[in-house]
């Protein structure tokens, strides 16, 4: 076993939330320049690390090598663009008053951060998971409770105990561990909420969140599909499909899931991404060693689901070109390629999150978008064509929160830009420059007289010359017609 965590009580939950809160108040006071030092120095003992927390990420997921490396990747960039624009994020904004009454002030948006952020996350990704949000919310003043998947609890763990013990930092980060009941018990304590996993869930979360009145970001599940058209590049998109499919053992929320391929490049594209995928290397190989291309599933439950989308589409008419089955050890599934497949399937309906590919024939661009969008996600895309305009046009009717023109997943990884769900996908966005850190800080709006008179025209008396006054001045800086700023048109 690689290691133990406690089941913490919502006693437990409620004491820990109390110390953040005592703790943020200094974290708030050293501005955004001084709350980036800290990061920056978790971010140097976290690579420090590196290998022993990427050895308990594999350890608790059954990833490849290659895959827990890349959690590591994402931590880089994301605490390098947040602590990077952090001050200018959050930056007072100077605006221009709008309408001519308005003149003699001046208006600024300043932003304060909730006291106390609650971060939620699954299985799939447990350091670049929670890194992708908190990083965030630390830059922005939060104090932050994280609560890891009780399936994939230790490196999370780990990487807080290296904020709290290692590197001499405030102490406004928190790891709740536990399962749902742990995490419902963040919810009751913290005044904004950052969820990232199942509809189901996130769901829950949002009513809780409702009742007590407070703010919540849900990244939700997917089912993404990939269209590849005629004129692409086939030997590239057949790659990408096999990667986007495949990586993490397709346990990405924005891992490809259905793929519509038109008619005249779909032999071809099957070949390519049949033989890409009996190519493929499976295993748990040795830390450092980047021996295989995938690995195992993070849990028995997972496998189980993955199986039975299998099966319902063979029992439907579906084919196997290769995989198919669960392995015999572990929790192993053999990447596999399924075609002959339609929406009649749950494995073009729900949310497979295993390493597969479900392949149809499409006629056209047409039907490929009718079938990208029959479904009740709406997460991430994959389009393939040659033909700019035509990504343009087509992009703008896929029903999804990103689309990745001749590549995939790279949208989701885009901190200037948002990322976030549509439909049962989620609510919210993550990253999207400002808003990466925004979204975890409330707007506070100052309004400054420029001069300050005795009395305003609009407070008491109302008297009717000054009021007859008021109303004509309105009108006539208002209208946009000579008749009607001279009040010459008949009033009703
Ligand atoms: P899950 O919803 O079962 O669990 C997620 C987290 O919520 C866990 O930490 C769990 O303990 C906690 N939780 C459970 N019940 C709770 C409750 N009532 N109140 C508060 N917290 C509670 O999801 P999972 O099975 O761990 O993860 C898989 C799902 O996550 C998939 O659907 C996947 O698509 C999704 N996901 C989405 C994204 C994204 O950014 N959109 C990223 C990764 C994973």
């Amino acid at each position: 076993m690689a290691g133990a965590v406690p089941d913490l009580t919502p006693a437990d939950v409620a004491a820990m939330a109390a110390r953040l809160r005592s703790a943020q108040p200094a974290w708030e006071a050293l501005g955004a320049r001084g709350r980036s030092t800290h990061l920056l120095r978790w971010l140097d003992w976290l690579l420090d690390n590196e290998r022993r927390i990427l050895t308990l990420v594999q350890q608790e997921t059954g990833k490849s090598w290659a895959d827990a490396s890349m959690e590591m990747a994402v931590v880089i960039d994301v605490i390098n663009y947040f602590t990077k624009h952090a001050e200018g994020f959050l930056a007072d904004r100077k605006v221009k008053p709008a309408g001519p009454a308005n003149s003699v002030r001046r208006l600024r948006v300043q932003v304060r951060p909730h006291q106390l952020v609650g971060l939620i996350t699954p299985w799939n990704g447990p350091l670049a998971g929670p890194m992708m949000d908190v990083a965030g919310a630390l830059v922005a003043g939060a104090a932050v409770l994280c609560k890891p998947s009780e399936v994939t609890p230790l490196a999370w763990s780990e990487a807080v105990r290296g904020w709290n013990e290692e590197i001499g930092a405030p102490p406004v980060l928190g790891c709740v561990t536990g399962g749902g009941a742990a995490g419902a018990a963040v919810v009751d304590q913290v005044d904004m909420v950052m969820f990232t996993g199942s509809v189901r869930t996130g769901r829950a979360i949002a009513v809780r969140c409702a009742e007590r009145l407070i703010p919540c970001s849900l990244e939700l599940g997917g089912k993404d599909a990939f269209i590849v058209l005629a004129d692409a590049d086939i030997e590239r998109a057949a790659g990408a499909a096999v990667w986007g499919g495949m990586t993490n053992s397709g346990q990405a929320c924005v891992g490809v899931e259905r793929v519509y391929v038109e008619s005249a490049v779909y032999d071809e594209f099957v070949a390519l991404v049949t033989a890409k995928v009996k190519a493929l290397r499976q295993g748990m190989d040795a830390p450092g060693s980047f021996a295989c291309d995938i690995g195992a599933m993070v849990t028995a439950a997972q496998v189980a689901i993955v199986t039975d989308h299998v099966n319902d589409a063979v029992d439907k008419g579906a084919r196997i070109l290769c995989g198919g089955e669960p392995g015999t050890e572990g929790n192993f599934f053999e990447p596999t390629v399924l075609v002959d497949v339609d929406h009649s399937m749950t494995c073009m309906r729900e949310e497979t999150f295993g390493p597969t590919l479900a392949i149809m024939r499409v006629a056209d661009a047409e039907e490929a978008i009718a079938l990208a969008n029959d479904s009740e996600y709406g997460l991430s895309s994959s389009l393939w064509t040659r033909d700019r305009g035509t990504a343009d046009r087509l992009s703008r009717r896929i029903e999804a929160g990103s689309v990745s023109v001749n590549n995939a997943l790279v949208a989701t990884f885009q901190m200037p830009i948002p990322m976030g769900g549509w439909k049962n996908s989620g609510l919210g966005t993550r990253f999207g420059g400002a808003n990466g850190v925004l979204k975890y800080c409330r707007q506070q709006s100052v309004v400054e007289e420029r001069f300050s008179l005795k009395s305003e025209p609009l407070w008491y008396p109302v008297l009717p010359a000054k009021a007859r006054l008021i109303s004509r001045a309105a009108r006539l800086l208002g209208a946009h017609d000579w008749r009607r700023r001279l009040g010459l048109r008949a009033r009703r």
